[in-house]
């Protein structure tokens, strides 16, 4: 049905526009009255005529005027225009009335028939141009349906051959497109993504940034960015993606839409993510020499970061021994545990055992359950390997020092998803370098301080220690072989010993050597003589593999004790020898019946006897003396002692029985301060002294006794012009048993205790003693006490001691 016409009847006379409206009636339009120019006009602002019947007399706006503004104006310009007139036919009128853009010009009164076909030819006009308008209206949205159509197949075309992950989203953030590669990624349709979103697929430690920063850009219609793992659907592997967005604006910058891509950056992710893992584990293992606890700090390093199981085992005595084992999950860990007690042997099955036994990587990408059970021994391991559902695993060896010690095994279980690569396995053999050399180093550090002990050790102790290599050169010199045998190690150390111990080739056999530490021999005491040293050292080896070990100790000195000893018994039994022979010889004299004995020779003989006696009760008083002393059962009783009565009485009884070739004077001042001393103790050393100057003055002369005084101490001097003393012997002729001329060669035997004991009464009275005296020259033996002239002692502190000046 074609539209129905608005048709505008304009007359100032109502019944005109009635008889207008009877007269169009029957055309079945719609009629519009209008009584002036006016509501014309006001009428065509608002409606869409397809006629105007126009009155021309009319008070106001006439016809013309009312035409002529119809005219001017674009939208009703071409609406047809007939005028209506009672007034004239004369051709200036109807000419104006063209001019104003009339169609037609009808007179009053018209023919109804005429008008109404008249108006019915404009009204079918009109008709048919809205008809034509509609026609080329639906024809432009048809082309515009087309082109759109055309577009938006070539931008899916376009989003479907791009490589990525191409989406758009509404404004509200909405998916309403994802291209082919979206689909194939999560192996699922269209319509299932658009209606869930990314939410479904992101992985749940993600989902949170990447719904924040989506919700940011669609509040700030800034651009787009996010990285976030989302799940393949062939291999259900969560992949690191980057999605980026930019919205587009229509021309009043509102945003119409999203666009989107999603690049997979997994691998470079992984890779910084690997680089940084591997960075953390170097840092980790190098930061403590406690490799156990790195090693174990690596392993919870590395899950998840890289895998889902790490376990490190190293071999231990043929046994692999865990060190280090973490899960990601940590109820899994525990069954793992359970089977590692019953799996570990070298010779298992196991993962870890298998890279150690071949020295080389393993990587299964995809392991089979048939390949499972051959790692279980029994129903209930299986169950649990079945249990962690183990995916794929690289077990790679620990090296060092081309030995292989141990294994770091990565497992991939169903927690992560992830299949082992040959990627993977560059990064488990790089991880395996980092700990082999940490654990190598530990170890190499745990030997070093080992050794530094022992070293240590070597030096501190009291044995001589000195290691000879097989090429017969010293390698090792301790601080003992260097205090016993005067020679320093960096003189020695390097050398062949050889060189460095004289008559080495005839001592080496005569040192007993011992296969191994547990086979013990008894050490030798072999003497060596080092420059004018001559050294008895009792030494023995130990063989190893770098050559022989020998520990010697010095018993230079016991050795010297022991001579002393053996010359003592040999000097005493002498001693001894001479008066019992006498005795003796006097005793079977008087005893003899075959010869009579005058009374004179008789008296002689028991003469001899009683000095010979006294003799042999000297020499044993003296044994027994020093004995005392050595044991410290002396008592000292001090007191105040006149020191001139004193040598005045030791002088005259020396007098007695004194060679005639030797003549004994006291030189003393008229009074002297008392000496603080043991009277009797005092006596004997002067005894001992005065009879040593006779005794070692052979040829007789002068003995002096000097007494006087010395600051604050008593001094007395014994002084003879006999056989004298060498400056090297002042210290020892007051050692036990020393003698100058121990073979007797000048025919002066004694025991060697005098000066000894003479020493050590004075020391025990605080006082001192000391020769001066030179060879030839006669000595002079010196003893200083303290004087007695206050009743108060001195400090001990401040007098001299015994044999020092
Ligand atoms: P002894 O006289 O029994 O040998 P001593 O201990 O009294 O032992 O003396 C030790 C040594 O000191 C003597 O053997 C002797 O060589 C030397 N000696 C001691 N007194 C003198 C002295 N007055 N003149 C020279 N030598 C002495």
């Amino acid at each position: 049905m074609s539209t129905r016409a608005r048709i505008l009847c304009v007359d100032d006379t109502p019944k005109n526009l009635l008889a207008l409206e009877a007269i169009l009636e029957p055309l079945g339009q719609e009629l519009v009255r209008a009584s002036s120019g006016e509501e014309a006009l006001r009428h065509l602002l608002g409606d869409e005529f397809a006629l105007i019947l126009l009155d021309v007399q009319m008070p106001g706006l006439d016809g013309f005027q009312t035409a002529d503004l119809i005219k001017q104006r674009e939208r009703t310009r071409h609406v047809p225009i007939i005028f209506l007139t009672a007034l004239s036919k004369d051709a200036e009128n109807v000419f104006r009335g063209y001019e104003s853009g009339a169609v037609d010009y009808l007179l009053k009164p018209f023919d109804p028939d005429m008008l109404r076909t008249k108006v019915a030819v404009f009204v079918e006009l009109w008709q048919k141009n809205v008809e034509l308008g509609q026609q080329a209206e639906l024809l432009r949205e048809q082309e515009l349906a087309a082109l759109e159509q055309e577009s938006e197949a070539r931008y899916r075309f376009l989003g479907d051959s791009i490589p990525q992950q191409v989406w758009t989203a509404r404004p509200d953030g909405n998916l309403d497109y994802v291209n082919e590669r979206v689909l194939e990624y999560f192996g699922r349709s269209s319509e299932e993504l658009l209606e869930s979103g990314w939410d479904d697929v992101l992985h749940p430690d993600d989902v949170r940034g990447m719904f924040a920063r989506w919700s940011a850009a669609l509040a700030t219609g800034a651009p787009y960015e996010a990285e976030f793992r989302i799940a393949r659907a062939s291999d259900g592997a969560w992949r690191w993606h980057l999605a980026r967005a930019l919205p587009m604006r229509d021309e009043a910058g509102t945003i119409v839409r999203w666009f989107g891509t999603n690049t997979d950056v997994d691998d470079r992710r992984t890779a910084e993510d690997r680089q940084r893992f591997l960075a953390e584990a170097g840092w980790v293992l190098g930061s403590s020499l406690d490799y156990e606890r790195t090693l174990a700090d690596v392993a919870q390093l590395a899950v998840p970061r890289v895998t889902d199981i790490c376990t490190v085992d190293v071999l231990v005595d043929g046994r692999l021994e865990r060190l280090a084992l973490a899960h990601v999950d940590p109820r899994k860990a525990l069954l793992v545990r359970e089977l590692e007690e019953t799996s570990l042997a070298a010779d298992a099955t196991e993962a870890g055992a298998l890279a150690i036994r071949e020295g080389k990587p393993v990587l299964v990408s995809e392991l089979t359950d048939e390949q499972l059970s051959t790692f279980a021994r029994n129903e209930r391991e299986l169950e649990i390997l079945r249990s962690l559902e183990l995916r794929s695993y690289i077990s790679v060896p620990l090296v060092a020092r081309g030995e292989v010690f141990g294994a770091i095994t990565l497992v991939a279980s169903a927690d992560s998803g992830r299949r082992y690569t040959e990627n993977d396995l560059a990064l488990a053999e790089e991880l395996a370098r980092h700990a082999a050399s940490a654990i190598d180093n530990a170890r190499l550090y745990a030997e070093s301080e080992r050794r530094g002990r022992a070293a240590r050790v070597l030096e501190a102790i009291g044995d001589g220690v000195v290691l000879v290599d097989r090429a017969g050169v010293i390698q090792l010199w301790n601080t003992a072989a260097t205090a016993i045998t005067g020679l320093a190690a960096q003189a020695v150390v390097g050398r062949p010993i050889v060189e460095v111990i004289p008559g080495w080739p005839e001592l080496e056999p005569r040192i007993p050597i011992a296969a191994g530490p547990a086979d013990p021999v008894r050490a030798e005491t072999i003497p060596l003589e080092l420059g004018d040293r001559e050294l008895w050292l009792s030494g023995s080896g130990v063989g190893f593999d770098e050559g022989v070990v020998y520990a010697f100790r010095d018993l230079t000195e016991e050795r010297a004790l022991e001579e002393l000893k053996s010359e003592f018994v040999a000097t005493v039994s002498h001693e001894l020898r001479t008066p019992l022979a006498a005795i003796y010889g006097s005793a079977q004299t008087i005893r003899r019946t075959d010869i009579d004995l005058d009374e004179g020779i008789r008296d002689e003989l028991l003469g001899v006897i009683a000095t010979e006696s006294d003799r042999l009760a000297a020499i044993v008083n003296d044994l027994l003396l020093a004995s005392h002393l050595d044991s410290g059962r002396l008592p000292v009783s001090i007191e105040r002692c006149d020191a001139l009565e004193l040598a005045a009485a030791v002088v005259d009884t020396a007098r007695v029985h004194a060679p005639e070739s030797i003549e004994l004077a006291l030189r003393a001042p008229k009074r002297l301060p008392p000496v603080a001393a043991d009277r009797s103790q005092l006596q004997q050393v002067l005894v001992n002294l005065v009879d040593n100057a006779i005794k070692y003055s052979p040829d007789g002369g002068t003995i002096a006794v000097r007494v006087g005084r010395a600051d604050s101490q008593i001094r007395f001097a014994v002084a003879d012009r006999g056989l004298g003393i060498p400056a090297s012997e002042h210290r020892r002729i007051f050692e036990k048993f020393y003698r100058l001329d121990p073979d007797m060669t000048r025919g002066i035997g004694g025991t060697g205790l005098g000066l000894y004991i003479c020493r050590e009464l004075v020391r025990r009275m605080d006082g001192s003693i000391w020769v001066e005296s030179q060879p030839g020259q006669g000595s002079t033996f010196v003893v200083e006490l303290p004087a007695a002239e206050s009743e108060k002692p001195k400090p001990a502190a401040q007098k001299r001691r015994a044999g020092t000046r």
